[in-house]
């Protein structure tokens, strides 16, 4: 069976909360290379994500990985998941609180068929509620400017 890793939102109202339904990470459905899936992540994998459906950003490091079955194909169709086919987009932007100036990283999914201006909207309106490291609000960034660039994969897969 075809694994893939899955992360679930720490918001425990959200649909896709622990058990629910599972965020697709950006990581190859094929692997380039055989890797058994406790290779991956590494130890040190800490990653900001958005959840897709509540836009709530968490940290999400190795413990939180789960690699978990992908969509099989059925009479030669692709089973699809709501997240087939999403992109990731890889958002920066310096934090705007007090003497704070971290660069701060997260990553937002947008689905088929929507394109990145999904994200550039959502961001002027602090739609992405997350914390920079020492814990500001995204919101206290006010509006821009961000960096929004496509992202493929992780690094060491
Ligand atoms: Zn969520
Ligand atoms: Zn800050």
């Amino acid at each position: 069976m075809a694994l893939a890793p899955h992360v679930f939102c720490k918001n425990p109202e959200c649909s896709c909360a622990d058990g629910l339904l599972p965020i697709p990470l950006p990581y190859p459905n094929q692997p380039k290379t055989n890797q058994h899936p406790s290779v991956w992540p590494p130890a040190y994998f800490e990653e900001a994500i958005a959840c897709p459906e509540c836009d709530r950003v968490f940290v999400y490091k190795k413990q939180d990985v789960r690699w978990l079955p992908i969509p099989q194909m059925v009479q030669g169709q692709a089973q699809k998941s709501p997240y087939s086919n999403a992109s990731w987009w890889l958002v920066t932007f310096d934090c705007g609180g007090y003497n704070c100036k971290i660069r701060v990283g997260f990553l937002a999914m947008t689905r088929e068929g929507e394109a990145v201006d999904v994200v550039h909207r959502k961001l002027p309106v602090g739609a992405y509620e997350g914390k920079c490291k020492s814990g500001h609000h995204y919101t206290d960034r006010g509006t821009g400017p961000y960096m929004v660039t496509q992202f493929f994969e992780f690094e060491g897969s």
